[in-house]
């Protein structure tokens, strides 16, 4: 889908990314500065009176479809916690240059990094194949690493795309409801690698979060940055009760298949996890 207008502006998008960010960090999902948001706004928002220095910069990946579209995104080494404090000391807007090789990265004189998230390369590429497949004007990525999910993904087991669904979707029934596709699976790649990439943006496909093996999660979305923190909730909310469970010598029945079934066909959802 679409955003119409009125567009929300630069201000709003600041305070949204900055309280996604503050949740993420509130459901102990980014440690020391692990991490990261970007949000890829395809109408002319005007940025310079926040972020008034210009620099060129030359794009790790060719996003030609993006050119012109303005992504907001956080420094290498800044805290999720604390762009919500002071959001131009951490963020800094991207707009893609014509051709799509380069952009001009617009910065506040607060700033405090850098450079831009050292994945910067996932972040474009997902933005570009998204709102080239969907033609979204509007699409945020969040990427985060909440523990029991991780922790999860270093069990073989759990490493069954399958297998993982079943087990995380049974917990709750606002679960099924929010993931109806289930979340994808990436086996683990070196962090910021191409294969990284390409694994991520194939499986964003049929999903609107993945695991990235051994190491985190990446959710989506194309109506707003806090609607993909919402999805890393979810996940690693029922990856917690997955893990309590675990703990608990699978003491727990979980919401049997039957019932999320039920839940499934009352609300008309199409899913074929179970
Ligand atoms: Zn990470």
């Amino acid at each position: 889908m679409s955003l119409d207008a009125p567009y929300p502006e630069l201000n709003e998008y600041l305070v949204w990314i900055g309280e996604a960010g503050w949740r993420i960090s509130e459901i102990e999902a980014s440690e020391g500065s692990a991490g990261n948001i970007s949000v890829c706004i395809g109408w002319p928002v005007e940025i310079r009176r926040k972020f008034p220095l210009a620099e060129s910069l030359d794009l790790p990946l060719d996003v030609p479809e993006l050119a012109g579209m303005t992504l907001v995104i956080t420094g290498s080494g800044r805290r999720l916690r604390d762009v919500i404090q002071e959001p131009t000391a951490n963020l800094g807007c991207l707009v893609i240059d014509k051709g799509g090789k380069t952009g001009q990265l617009y910065t506040s004189p607060k700033r405090l990094f850098a450079n831009l998230t050292s994945e910067l390369n996932s972040h474009l590429a997902v933005h570009r194949d998204q709102i080239v497949n969907s033609g979204t004007n509007f699409h945020a990525v969040v990427h985060a690493q909440p523990r029991h999910l991780t922790f999860l993904s270093h069990i073989p087991r759990y490493q069954d795309q399958k297998y993982l669904n079943q087990h995380l979707l049974r917990w709750e029934p606002e679960t099924i409801i929010n993931l109806p596709e289930g979340v994808g699976f990436v086996p683990f790649n070196v962090p910021g690698s191409k294969a990284q990439m390409s694994a991520t943006l194939t499986t964003l496909h049929q999903h609107r979060v993945v695991i990235w093996a051994k190491h985190g999660i990446v959710a989506r979305s194309d109506t707003s940055v806090k609607r993909a923190s919402d999805r890393i909730e979810y996940a690693e909310t029922a990856a917690h009760y997955e893990y309590m469970d675990m703990v608990n010598h699978g003491a727990a029945t979980g919401l049997t298949i039957d019932e999320i079934r039920s839940i499934s066909e009352f609300l008309g959802l199409h899913q074929q996890i179970f």
